[in-house]
């Protein structure tokens, strides 16, 4: 069958996989640095999630009060719960003012202070003087659309550096070569039905995260981690997967965002009696503590049947206090978003929310220089040659257990351009075009065709919806052992039907069914992971909250998961260090404390 499929081949010094801010931020770096760079993506650049970012990007420029990069790194490694590389998170916290200065010289519309400068709001778990002083006013913000100004801005300038662009791709599968060292990509172009093949001596995973294998989820319907997919199927862990982020602001019934910004410009939550309940939960940061803070008071509350509306199913946030003005000046977007969502005027009631599915700390595993780790038992850190991933894809580890707001879009960045970097270290440009056995394409190309001529009875929307309730409601804010393995046993279920779809569309122009399905095997791949790393993990730290193991426990699990899925089906499980030394003599490591708000 793959016999039908004509091939055309491209060779570049780099290869960048995803539009979002930290595939563009990667392009825009290797392509300035002079490397032949091409940056493939699935839906046109301005599309990816990112443009759905509101908040703001993290970064300790003190425009609007003291702040300093050392309190910016106490806060994420204690934002981490101590999972998180110090030596990642120095690097990600050292770097971010001058990355954000660098985005207002790209062209980058930040709102304004009074006096020119960028303007900086407060987010969770973003303290001053390491986490004794008052709120940081740290994150950078153009309104409530920052990741839309960034988006914009970082593919502008690309096009500006004749960066060449693949829209419409769709990725299948990574070329290794027999030392599982990576080659390059095999990518399906949506609009016309070719076969493309990428060459290169740089492979950037930017494939974002996989929130859609939940039902609720802030995610756009794209999320759905191919990257992080592609990766187990060439043998390669995901590390840290147990740890799901649950942001405690999606719009009740619809799971769209409400930015944490909201309660950083002084919203608040409120139970069924009315009660400011952060307050029993956080008493210094109230509203402000770290989302898996608020996830799991806000689930309480809910639980012991506090919760607002007729099924007490969810908490009210308040906004109708603050300044009609303010409002529309610093949060347009979320204003429109509880209009059409909730059909809620903010400046006059409460938005109803809930937990909600928002942001994937685990993924590949990579260095703060961004190469993959493929971890051996003699050398824990060995690297995967041509293969690199940043952005929500990866694992670098700066987020370990839990991540701060606005200090994705920051990492996205920072990280982006180090990519570029090792890449330049890395890569002579224009250096020899590479080449490859056919049996590898092949082997891509018959998956391909399994799942495009499978003849079976369901549909990519049964099996998804099905894949997604098991992940809802047996992998969420509050875990135990029960409850996942009960999860595990429903997954086999999902595994079977998915031998058991049938793409009814057989055709290879812009075919939403095919790709939907490539989607979901992704999803299942990862959901299966996930289930197991959850499992595994027995104890509580960050989003990873287990009923039947309370505590964090440093001495058997201050280490990251990792998780193999084997060619057999089967789920190999095993730890990593995590890094306590700081990159530099600047910082000084910060050693495991009780984790209090
Ligand atoms: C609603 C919302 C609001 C948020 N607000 C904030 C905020 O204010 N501050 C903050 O720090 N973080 C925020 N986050 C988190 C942050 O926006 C994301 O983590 C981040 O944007 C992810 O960026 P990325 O570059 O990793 O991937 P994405 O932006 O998700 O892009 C992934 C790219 O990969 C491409 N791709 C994927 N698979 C394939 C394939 N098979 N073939 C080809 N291309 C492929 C896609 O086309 C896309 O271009 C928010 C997230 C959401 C969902």
């Amino acid at each position: 069958m793959t016999k039908s499929y004509e091939i055309i081949d491209h060779h570049y010094d780099v290869i960048v996989i995803g539009a979002g801010g930290s595939g563009l931020r990667a392009t825009l770096g290797s392509a300035e640095l002079g490397l032949k760079t091409a940056c493939i993506s699935k839906v046109f650049p301005t599309r990816s999630h990112t443009v759905a970012a509101q908040g703001g990007i993290g970064a300790a420029l003190g425009n609007m009060g003291e702040d300093n990069w050392k309190w910016h790194m106490y806060d994420t490694v204690k934002g981490s719960d101590w999972l998180g590389d110090q030596d990642a998170i120095e690097y990600l916290c050292s770097k971010a003012p001058e990355a954000v200065i660098e985005l207002e010289n790209y062209g980058m519309p930040f709102s304004r202070t009074e006096d020119g400068k960028i303007y900086q709001r407060p987010f969770g778990g973003h303290l001053t003087k390491n986490g004794e002083g008052p709120p940081a006013m740290r994150a950078c913000a153009a309104a409530d659309r920052t990741g839309h100004a960034m988006l914009h801005t970082l593919y502008q300038q690309s096009l500006k550096h004749k960066v060449e662009f693949f829209i419409e791709y769709f990725v299948l599968d990574l070329l290794m070569d027999d030392s599982s060292n990576c080659l390059g990509v095999v990518a399906w172009n949506l609009e016309d039905g070719t076969i493309h093949r990428f060459l290169t001596h740089q492979t950037i995973l930017a494939t974002g995260g996989y929130g859609r294998a939940y039902l609720s989820s802030t995610s756009a319907h794209i999320c759905t981690g191919d990257g992080s997919a592609m990766a187990l199927r060439q043998n390669l862990p995901l590390s840290d997967m147990e740890f799901i982020q649950f942001h405690p602001t999606g719009v009740y019934g619809a799971g769209v965002l409400i930015t944490e910004g909201a309660r950083g410009e002084g919203g608040y939550l409120t139970n069924n009696d009315g009660e400011r309940f952060m307050e029993r939960y956080a008493p210094n940061a109230k509203d402000l503590a770290s989302r898996d803070v608020v996830s799991r008071a806000m689930t309480i509350e809910i639980n012991e049947k506090r919760g607002c509306g007729e099924k007490a199913d969810h908490v009210l946030l308040h906004l109708e206090h603050l300044d009609p003005e303010t409002l529309l000046k610093r949060l347009p977007g979320i204003s429109e978003t509880a209009k059409i969502f909730a059909g809620v005027n903010l400046t006059k009631e409460p938005i109803p929310v809930l937990p909600t599915v928002h942001y994937n700390m685990g993924g590949i595993p990579t260095n703060y220089r961004t190469e993959v780790l493929n971890p051996t038992k003699e050398n824990p850190e060995n690297i995967c040659e041509g293969l690199m991933a940043v952005g929500e894809a990866a694992c670098v580890s700066v987020h370990g257990a839990n991540r701060l707001g606005t200090n994705s879009l920051i990492d996205l960045i920072v990280f982006g351009k180090a990519a570029s970097i090792t890449a330049k270290e890395k890569v002579k440009p224009n250096s020899a075009k590479l080449s490859l056995r056919q049996s590898s394409t092949d082997l891509i190309l018959e998956r391909f065709d399994n799942i495009r001529y499978n003849k079976g009875e369901l549909t990519t929307g049964e099996i998804r919806q099905s894949m997604q309730e098991i992940m809802q409601s047996k992998c969420a804010v509050f875990r135990t052992k029960e409850l996942i393995s009960k999860g595990i046993e429903e997954f086999g279920n999902i595994e079977t039907s998915m031998k058991n779809i049938n793409v009814k569309d057989k055709s290879l122009i812009f075919n939403t069914d095919l790709t939907e399905a490539l989607e979901l095997n992704n999803l299942i791949a990862q959901s299966k992971v996930t289930l197991h790393s959850a499992l595994y993990r027995t104890e509580s730290r960050g989003a990873h909250a287990r009923e039947d193991f309370k505590d964090r426990d440093d001495k058997n699990w201050l280490a990251h998961s990792l998780s193999w899925l084997n060619a057999d089906g089967k789920v190999s499980l095993d730890k990593r260090s995590v890094h306590m030394n700081t990159l530099s003599n600047h910082a000084q490591s910060i050693p495991p404390k009780k984790r209090v708000y």
